[in-house]
């Protein structure tokens, strides 16, 4: 059977490390020109040369977003950038204006292209388009359907890809000016303010200052609100469907969410492909997703046009769970040196995660500082030293329940 690929966000190389140890078989991440999501933080040249070796040295792939539009004047610049990129022999660059395309192709035309969701791929013929170009790979539009993109991969040889989980735009495939224009932050340049997500409310003209609400319900109104995404219980048919590569949003996400929303996927993907017949969706993975902090979920336009589960429901961030601690390194008779990244206190379960769906469930006893000062609290970015259960790895999470997940 295909192998289709799992891709996960790389942010930062702290999150680059996380989507390997948890599962992903590639990782997209943005230099410090050309690429949307201008708030992340993005690799500089040398940290690129970093990533690349160590997503090459664990058998992996790595893609550089270049996907921003650019205005003449950037479009002059990126010459120099793409000569700076070539002797990095990155795997792919993702690009979605065809100035970009046009660039590269010609700047360095032995580098793979794959088209972003920006360009708004809905048919075969625009997958055929950018084939013949140069392009290897389309990311579909999250407005197709499963049966839509079976008619895509019936009708194009281009490699496919598909969005499987997170935050989705109420506007089509992120084309949208709201944030633009209400706070001069272009989601088109990775600068989306989420203006869509904002509460509004109704002003008569004469009566300026006297807000009316809007009540689609009693909670106030979703007008522009979306669900998060999250397509774990259709891996399956998407493999079926010929998708080659099931893509992960978040380049702006934590550690944390990319560590275990990878690790739910990779168990998935894993799971149906090492027996499609016997496979049955385990009721942990959806678990372990609502432990994410996330809008509510749904399944897109995956199903059918289902226009009123995408627009409804609210947009408020469910969150169960704190991630409260990195383990850097294990000692002797499982005492660990942990990073905190939230307080925690002796004698509170904490919970321990790790890849392959690893996850157990302790209390924590004593702990101390690197020089065995006794401590009465973690804090965030202290090294503390501290008993862990067994079985504990370096790179595992911690996290502490603060809710019930849905
Ligand atoms: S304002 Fe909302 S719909 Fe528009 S780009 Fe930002 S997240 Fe997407």
């Amino acid at each position: 059977m295909r192998q289709p690929e799992l891709l996960a966000p790389a942010g930062d190389l702290e999150k680059l490390e996380a989507a390997l140890a948890y599962g992903a078989d590639a990782v997209y991440l943005g230099g410090d020109h050309f690429g949307l999501r201008a708030l992340a933080s993005n690799f500089s040249l040398p940290q690129l040369k970093q990533a690349k070796d160590l997503v090459h040295a664990a058998g992996k792939k790595i893609y550089l977003t270049l996907n921003a539009s650019l205005r003449p004047a950037e479009l002059a610049a990126l010459n120099g950038y793409l000569e700076e990129l070539r002797p990095l022999e990155l795997d792919a660059y993702i690009v979605a204006d065809p100035g970009v395309f046009a660039t590269v192709r010609r700047v360095d035309p032995a580098r793979e292209i794959h088209l972003s969701t920006q360009v708004n791929t809905t048919n075969g013929a625009s997958a055929e388009f950018w084939r013949a170009a140069g392009g290897k790979r389309v990311n579909l539009a999250r407005e197709l359907s499963l049966e839509e993109i079976r008619a895509v991969r019936a009708t194009t040889t281009a490699e496919i890809e598909v969005f499987v989980h997170g935050a989705q735009c109420v506007a089509y495939s992120g084309r949208c000016l709201l944030s633009a224009a209400l706070v001069d932050r272009s989601a088109n340049s990775g600068l989306c303010a989420q203006s869509c997500r904002w509460r509004y409310a109704l002003m008569e003209e004469k009566r300026p200052g006297q807000y009316l609400s809007i009540e689609e319900d009693s909670r106030g109104s979703y007008i522009m609100n979306s669900r998060d995404l999250c397509l774990v219980d259709y891996l399956p048919q998407l493999v079926e469907a010929g998708v080659d590569s099931f893509k992960i949003e978040g380049r702006m996400k934590g550690r944390y969410y990319v560590a275990a929303v990878t690790r739910v996927y990779r168990a998935a993907l894993d799971c149906y492909l090492a027996d499609p017949e016997g496979y049955r969706c385990d009721p942990v993975w959806r678990q372990e997703l609502e432990k994410i902090s996330h809008r509510p979920y749904g399944n897109g336009f995956l199903t059918e046009a289902q226009d009123a589960q995408v627009h409804s429901g609210d947009s408020i961030y469910r969150r169960s769970y704190d991630f409260v601690g990195v383990v850097l390194s294990l000692g002797e008779n499982g005492r660990g040196l942990v990073e905190g990244r939230n307080r925690f206190f002796p004698g509170e379960d904490l919970e321990l995660i790790g890849p392959g769906m690893r996850q157990v469930t302790f209390p924590v006893g004593s702990m101390a500082s690197e020089k065995e000062q006794p401590l009465t609290v973690a804090q965030p970015n202290a090294r503390i030293l501290m008993q862990l259960p067994p079985g504990s790895q370096p790179g595992d999470l911690l996290r502490r329940q603060v809710a019930s997940p849905d």
